[in-house]
């Protein structure tokens, strides 16, 4: 199996180069810009005809090279399928293939066609990214200009992947809103903070919306691009705890498949707060960092159903009815079947780590010595999803 990753390096780019990559940038913006007027026009998404449709006509008039013209093609049809309403292009970024890239691992340069000639630049590339490249002849990367005017070459490289096998640990993680995360081995990432951070941002950003003057718009986008980059963060840091842990120990990992969540979260009455923390693209993002990074390392990955995780004993596997909640007092999780007491957060992660174990080996027996009364409901659950 391989996984295609993005390995982004700073390119070094001499004063006197930087006019023309700029020319580059905007003759391929323009070029997509063209293409995707002739693309609403015609109503065509398919990138053949849209060739035939504008090739010539954006070759002479952006003077770019052929393959750039082909490359703007391609990202335009891209855009158009992955995104409903395409505006415009900015010239911050320019696909490359391989006729008009070329990365040389001797001594760490990218060979670039620019407008008018070819160059070659210097990459400042750390050991991760070395070692990512080692031996790799990559056929595609995106050329970006950053808001700090500094230039990246994000090369596209296919990594074959450890086998990942099957292992009997299993690590559950409950994704939640207290603490973002928290493991069946006693680890938790405490979400206050960011919480914090986030309603902060939201306070700020409701004062903005009322006021609305230009000013204000622009600090909104500003402040918006702050947020992620802060939740990002988080994210990659907590996404490369949990798979070094797995990866340390052989352990699987185990999510609930939350695919549904909002749905059925937001049938019931909540407050406004409740709903915005529940709809964050935070979780989704997190699990598709520890995902990608969880094939890289080779440890496997299991997503479990949702349902009765957290009002599921992990000791004695009573199913405590939703009504009344009478299974939580804030943040314990108390049954009235054998007495156990703990913290809720990880009372569920380890109830994901029983099922992870199950769908992970569904050859051994974890599951039946432990079934028992309503634990029955949970099966024919997981066997439907
Ligand atoms: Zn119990």
């Amino acid at each position: 199996m391989t996984q295609t990753i993005s390995v982004s390096c700073k390119l070094q780019v001499p004063v006197e180069l930087r006019q023309e990559i700029d020319r580059t940038l905007q003759g391929f913006a323009d070029a997509c810009n063209q293409i995707l007027e002739v693309a609403k026009r015609e109503n065509c998404r398919n990138a053949t005809k849209l060739h035939h449709l504008t090739y010539y006509t954006v070759k002479l008039t952006t003077g770019l090279k052929a393959n750039h013209v082909c490359q703007a093609i391609r990202r335009v049809v891209g855009n158009l399928k992955a995104v409903k309403q395409v505006h415009k292009f900015r010239p911050t970024s320019i696909s490359l293939d391989a006729r008009v890239f070329t990365y040389r691992e001797s001594d760490q340069h990218v060979g670039i066609t620019l407008m008018s000639k070819r160059v070659w630049l210097p990459c400042k590339i750390g050991n991760y990214q070395l070692a990512l490249l080692r031996g790799q002849i990559p056929t595609s990367a995106t050329l970006v200009k950053r808001r700090s005017g500094d230039y990246y070459i994000q090369v596209a490289v296919e990594l074959d992947t450890p086998p990942t096998g099957k292992t009997p640990k299993v690590i559950g993680v409950d994704l939640g809103r207290r603490d973002i995360a928290t493991t069946s081995t006693h680890k938790a990432w405490n979400g206050s903070q960011l919480q914090a951070t986030r309603d902060r941002y939201s306070r700020v950003r409701a004062s903005l919306q009322s006021k609305r003057t230009r000013g204000s718009k622009r600090l909104l986008k500003r402040l918006s691009g702050k947020e992620a980059r802060f939740q990002t963060n988080i994210n990659h840091s907590i996404s490369r705890q949990l798979v070094n842990e797995a990866k340390t120990i052989g352990a699987t990992l185990a999510f609930e498949d939350l695919s549904d969540i909002r749905k059925s979260l937001n049938t019931q009455p909540r407050n406004k707060t409740e709903r915005r923390r529940t709809n964050n693209w935070a979780f989704y993002q997190l699990r598709m960092f520890v995902t990608y990074k969880a094939v890289l390392a080779g440890v496997p990955v299991v997503f479990v159903p949702p349902a009765y995780t957290s009002q599921t004993c992990s000791r004695c596997h009573h199913v405590h009815p939703e009504q009344g909640r009478s299974y939580r007092n804030g943040k314990v999780f108390k049954c009235g079947h054998c007495g156990l007491e703990a913290d809720a957060d990880s009372n569920a992660a380890n109830n994901i780590a029983t099922l992870g174990a199950v769908v992970n080996q569904p050859e051994s027996s974890v599951m039946s010595c432990v079934l028992e009364g309503q634990l029955s409901l949970f099966c024919s659950t997981f066997n439907q999803g």
